[in-house]
């Protein structure tokens, strides 16, 4: 077991890590001109500057990059709201599609995609964090409002910057290092104190994916080749955190600087995939939530933030917290706030972006829990779980499926949720679920 002193131990300071930060928002600013675009405000008739800061039902348009589960409930609350919609997608039959009344089918790259978006939408947000910075610089210049901001995003894209972040704003991480070469991977393992660590790439990763456990110099010299280590894609090797649980907490900060958060939520992983997660986490002590509304509170207020922002945490047997990473968008252990909460994470989303008051994100049940429907749960011959078997045992299950087609490993196909009156009661619901659902290799 690593002693709590291990654990604070850091390889670089807090003022090195600020001076860090602020040398790659230079470089990302610099990066504007990599989006090539010929068109201007004046070209694309948008008025200078940008209209009013409220956004109106009926009267503008609400854009999305993204056309992920999670953009498809975006689009959802912002038509419940009245508001026309455009998705910006580079796939041809993402989950949100139908959704919006128009879409935009290209690469983030095409110049004509983003004349075209940047003229429909009135103001833009995003759906995952993987979009490309200078296309987000582009809708900034053109005067889209673009919330959360490009260096919102910037920061959460890439894990080598999100820890610097984090360490430059004094919140505790787990110990690491970013490797950028080959020849420092021995070093990096050294200083780490030859300690069980995950590695894991700095940009792209999502639901455990770019990452290796390793407990020698060897397994980590393998991971490097495996995740193809390079000076232009860095690798953060960081210690295995022997953490009770893990939690996460949702905040939405509006753009007078207002403030709304969600309880608490104790997710668990299986093979680094999110199975289930259940709100409020139960058995939290006082000084852990507070620490967790804390460190969310600091952070929204560090990135000038507009938005939903999803704080991931690694709670320790003491209660205190690490941040694990950052989302700059609704996330997955907030699906439920569509069942339990006066206003769900998507709605707020809504709210945010058209600078309407934020909503209570109370709940308005005791308890809720979620189980993810990964591809397993599917037959390549095409059978599906037993809706029918499922239903009939309980009938107030919510069911979302993503109207994903392929079954690729460990995709995430849809979701269920389910509110009773605390949350063993969920829980021991989810067992007997669990067991109902066949699981396919
Ligand atoms: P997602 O996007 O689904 O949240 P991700 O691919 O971005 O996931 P992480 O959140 O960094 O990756 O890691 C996925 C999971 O792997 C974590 O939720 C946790 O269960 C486990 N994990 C990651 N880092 C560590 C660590 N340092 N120590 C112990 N477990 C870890
Ligand atoms: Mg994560």
């Amino acid at each position: 077991m690593m002693t709590k002193s291990s654990l604070s131990a850091q390889t670089y300071s807090q003022t090195e890590a600020q001076k860090w930060v602020d040398e790659q928002f230079t470089t990302i600013l610099n990066s504007q001109n990599a989006m090539p675009h010929h068109c201007s405000k004046e070209s694309l008739d948008l008025h200078c500057p940008l209209r009013e800061d409220v956004l109106l039902p009926g009267v503008h348009t609400l854009g999305v990059l993204g056309g992920g589960q999670l953009g498809r409930y975006f689009l959802m609350a912002a038509k419940q709201r009245g508001y026309s919609t455009v998705l910006w997608t580079p796939e041809q039959t993402p989950p949100a599609k139908g959704l919006s009344d128009k879409v935009i089918h290209a690469p983030f790259d095409d110049e004509v995609a983003l004349a075209e978006f940047a003229k429909t939408a009135d103001a833009v947000t995003v759906e995952f964090e993987a979009v490309p910075i200078p296309t987000m610089l582009a809708l900034e210049s053109l005067g889209c409002r673009v919330r959360p901001s490009s260096k919102a995003i910037a920061v959460c894209q890439n894990r080598a910057l999100e820890r610097a972040f984090l360490v430059a704003n004094g919140i505790a991480v787990a110990p690491h290092v970013v490797v950028h070469r080959k020849t420092e991977l021995e070093t990096a393992f050294m200083t780490l104190g030859e300690a069980p660590c995950i590695v894991k790439t700095t940009r792209f990763g999502y639901d455990g994916k770019g990452q290796r456990r390793i407990t020698t110099l060897d397994e980590l010299k393998q991971a490097w080749k495996e995740l193809e280590g390079s000076p232009e894609a860095p690798l953060l090797v960081e210690h295995l955190i022997p953490f009770k649980r893990e939690v996460s907490i949702l905040m939405a900060r509006g753009i007078d600087g207002s403030r709304r958060n969600y309880p608490l939520v104790e997710n668990q992983h299986i093979n680094g995939v999110l199975n289930m997660s259940f709100m409020p986490a139960p058995e939290t002590q006082g000084h852990t939530l507070l620490q967790a509304e804390d460190i969310a509170k600091r952070l929204v207020k560090a990135l000038n933030y507009v938005g939903i922002l999803c704080v991931e945490f690694f709670e320790m047997e003491d209660g205190s917290l690490l941040v694990n990473e950052l989302a700059p968008r609704p996330h997955n252990s907030g699906h439920f706030t569509i069942e339990a909460c006066h206003v769900s994470q998507y709605q707020q989303q809504v709210n945010a972006l058209t600078g309407m008051p934020l909503g209570n994100a109370e709940m308005h049940v005791k308890a809720v829990g979620l189980m993810n429907l990964l591809s397993n749960r599917w037959s390549k011959k095409g059978d599906s779980p037993n809706w029918q078997e499922l239903l009939s045992r309980y009938p107030r299950l919510s069911v979302h499926l993503y109207g994903k087609k392929e079954l690729r490993p460990n995709r995430k196909m849809g979701h269920i949720t389910l509110t009773k009156k605390d949350t063993a009661m969920v829980e021991s619901a989810f067992d007997e679920i669990n067991a109902m659902l066949t699981t396919y290799d």
